[in-house]
């Protein structure tokens, strides 16, 4: 076998967090000692560091950081009492935790379709959504709107629908921190955003973390009472029910450091995208972009034909090319999600999705000559 053949044939991880430690490595090694050296392992210096950079980062007046993306939908669902008999329209095709949390607070998920080119929710689907949820007798408080794969949702339909309905807006940032509409990033475009550190997500820490951002003081204080079991003027006050919900000071130190490099990974995210698009754009459907927004590339997912995906992923898997699908299901096809309310009209987008999509290896540290492999491996995959 000879050098050329052999490397053909080392298999390429789907995200390479490895490739980010080694750049990284003394700096987190050297932020994480220091809090082995302070102790403060909860809400730790660090924890405060982190939220004014991360508010500092996105322009929002506030950044509450929690133990997890969930924990910050979940927050801001508490945080505006959303409860029995409430309505919260949520897009069917994303990860399950944004409607999760709906039902965990006892209100009912109420799911709207999305945009084709997009994947993001349609604001005519969400606008069926809500009269059918009023229809039910249920009571319409909130759009939760999802940036799927890193790509801003449509908030100037989405807002503009949202004030006339006087419902409040949560931007489901999770996949998509540092994402852009104009010169504006998520954070200010919502009344409340949350997002997600997961290892996986395009600002991840080394275990899990989330937060929330908003410009709205009242909101800020309920948040911090929320996450540390509903504290009053002090811990040993407790003057609502909340959550232990709270950021490890190491996870904030984590985060910190690479906060620093955030902005670079982007652009480089930014332009690996942009040659997938180039050199794939005539043989599959590559993902589009509307004008004007920056995406954060938490995946990069192209559609085939329904039907020829699983032998595309296996053409793929022989050449030590990963792929993943997000998501092969629709919440409102789960078991656990389906007997809640959807727009009357149906969600055969996401429907059509679901059987179409599939995401190629993504990450700010994947080198030209191994993006090429998986171009060509993808170009001899669908026969181009
Ligand atoms: C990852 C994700 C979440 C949940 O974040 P966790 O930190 O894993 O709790 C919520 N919504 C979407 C769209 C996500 O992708």
């Amino acid at each position: 076998m000879n050098q050329h053949a052999r490397l053909d044939a080392v298999p390429i991880p789907f995200i390479d967090v490895a490739a980010q430690r080694q750049r990284l490595g003394g700096r987190i090694d050297a932020a994480v000692a220091r809090v082995l050296e302070h102790c403060q392992f909860i809400l730790g210096p660090e924890v405060r560091e982190l939220e004014g950079a991360l508010a500092g980062f996105c322009g929002a007046r506030h950044a509450v950081t929690c133990a997890s993306g969930t924990d910050a939908l979940l927050m801001v669902l508490m945080a505006k009492g959303i409860g029995p008999g409430d309505a919260v329209i949520c897009p069917s095709f994303t990860f399950c935790a944004t409607a999760e949390v709906v039902a965990r607070v006892g209100a009912t998920p109420v799911f709207a379709d999305i945009d084709a080119a997009t994947f993001n929710i349609a604001a005519n689907s969400a606008a069926r959504a809500i009269a059918a949820a009023r229809q039910a007798g249920l009571n319409p408080r909130m759009i939760v709107a999802v940036d799927l794969f890193g790509l801003p949702a449509d908030f100037a339909a989405i807002n503009a629908l949202a004030a006339a309905e006087k419902l409040f807006v949560l931007d489901d940032a999770a996949q998509a921190f540092g994402g852009m509409v104009g010169n504006r990033r998520l954070g200010t475009l919502a009344d409340a955003t949350a997002t997600s550190f997961f290892p996986a997500k395009p600002l991840g820490c080394y275990g899990d973390g989330g937060a929330v951002f908003t410009d709205d003081d009242d909101m800020r204080d309920l948040l911090l009472s929320l996450r540390s079991h509903g504290e009053g003027a002090d811990r040993y006050d407790n003057v609502r029910i909340g959550l232990t919900a709270r950021l490890d000071t190491i996870q904030a130190a984590v985060l910190i450091e690479k906060l620093k490099v955030f902005p670079e990974e982007i652009a480089e995210r930014d332009r690996i995208a942009r040659r997938y698009s180039q050199q794939l754009s005539d043989v599959v459907k590559v993902p589009t972009v509307p004008n004007g927004m920056t995406s954060v590339w938490a995946q990069y997912t192209i559609r085939v034909k329904p039907g020829r995906r699983a032998a595309f992923a296996a053409a793929l898997k022989a050449q030590g090319i990963p792929t993943a699908i997000y998501y092969p299901k629709p919440l409102h096809r789960q078991e656990a999600y389906r007997y809640f309310p959807a727009d009357p009209a149906g969600l055969p987008v996401c429907d059509l999705v679901a059987e179409e999509v599939i995401s190629l290896p993504m990450h700010a540290y994947l080198d030209d000559v191994t993006q090429d492999r998986i171009i060509a491996a993808v170009r001899r995959a669908v026969g181009g």
